[in-house]
C-alpha cells in the first residue's frame, strides 16, 4: 500500500536519503529505526512531500506521490504526527478534537474518548496545559478523526514517562488491531518490540536492515550493531 523505492532525498544540497526502499502493506505496523541523524524523520517528510525528493519513487495505494504537493498527499489519506505534535494551544483539548473530524470517518468523537479516556476527563482544558503525554494523545486523535489510510509517526514516546509511554502502547496495538497501517519511528526499543510486525533500520540515509519482529528479537547481535548508542 505505501512504497519506497530507492528513494533520494535532499535538504538544499545536502543529500540525506541515499537510496532508501521499503514497503508498509495492508493493516501492518512498521518500525523505523536508527541512531539519532540517520534520515528517519526525512524519510517520513519524504512521504508526505515535504522535503525535496530528487529520485526513486513513492507509491501510495497504486498512485506515484512523489513530488506530490504535501496538501494531495494528505488528501489520499497519509497523516503525519509530527514529532512537535503541533495542537492548538489555545483552544481546548475538545475543540481541537473537533476541528479535525472529517464527515464520514470511520472514527467520531465517541470513539476517540473510548480510546483515550484520558482525553475526554480533560476535554474543557486548553491545549497548552495538557502534559506532554496527553498532547501526543491528543495528536493522535486529532489525525484519527481525519480517517487516514496510513499513519505516520515521529516518535510519539519521546520523552514521556513510563507510565505514559504504556498508554501509547496499548493505543498503538488498538491502532493495528483496527487494520490500520502505521510507520512508526521510535527510539524505544521495548515499544517497537512491543507492536511491530516488522523493523527496518536506518544507517546514514540508508536501509542496513529488515526484518520481522520475530528474527529481530531472536538475534540481539542486530540491535548491537546499529543501534547500541541509541537503545
Ligand atoms: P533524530 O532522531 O535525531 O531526529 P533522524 O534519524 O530523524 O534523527 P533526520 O532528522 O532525518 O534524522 O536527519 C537526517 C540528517 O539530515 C541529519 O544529518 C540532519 O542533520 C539533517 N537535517 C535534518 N533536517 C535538516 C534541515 N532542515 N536542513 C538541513 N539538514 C537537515
Amino acid at each position: 500500500m505505501l512504497e519506497l523505492d530507492n528513494i533520494h532525498s535532499y535538504y538544499g544540497k545536502s543529500h540525506v536519503l541515499e537510496g532508501v526502499s521499503l514497503h508498509v502493506d495492508a493493516g501492518e505496523l512498521v518500525t523505523l529505526l536508527g541512531r539519532n541523524g540517520a534520515g528517519k524523520t526525512t524519510t517520513l517528510k519524504s512521504i508526505m512531500g515535504l522535503v525535496d525528493t530528487r529520485r526513486g519513487h513513492i507509491t501510495f495505494e497504486g498512485h506515484d506521490v512523489t513530488g506530490q504537493q504535501p496538501f494531495h498527499i494528505a488528501r489520499r489519506g497519509v497523516a503525519l504526527v509530527p514529532e512537535h505534535r503541533g495542537i492548538f494551544s489555545i483552544l481546548t483539548v475538545e475543540e481541537n478534537l473537533k476541528i479535525s473530524v472529517r464527515r464520514g470517518s470511520r472514527w467520531q468523537l465517541e470513539d476517540i474518548y473510548q480510546w483515550f479516556p484520558r482525553l475526554k476527563e480533560r476535554r474543557r482544558n486548553s491545549g497548552n496545559a495538557l502534559s506532554g503525554g496527553e498532547q501526543q494523545m491528543l495528536a493522535i486523535a486529532r489525525a484519527l478523526l481525519n480517517d487516514p489510510r496510513i499513519l505516520l509517526l515521529d516518535e510519539p514516546t519521546e520523552g514521556l514517562a513510563p507510565v505514559i509511554i504504556d498508554e501509547i502502547v496499548k493505543i498503538l496495538a488498538a491502532i493495528r488491531k483496527e487494520g490500520l497501517p502505521v510507520l512508526l519511528v521510535e527510539q524505544n526499543l521495548r515499544v517497537c518490540e512491543a507492536v511491530a510486525d516488522r523493523h527496518y533500520i536506518l544507517e546514514q540515509g540508508q536501509v542496513v536492515y529488515h526484518g520481522s519482529a520475530d528474527d529481530f528479537q531472536a538475534d540481539p547481535s542486530i540491535r548491537d550493531r546499529y543501534l547500541a548508542l541509541s537503545a
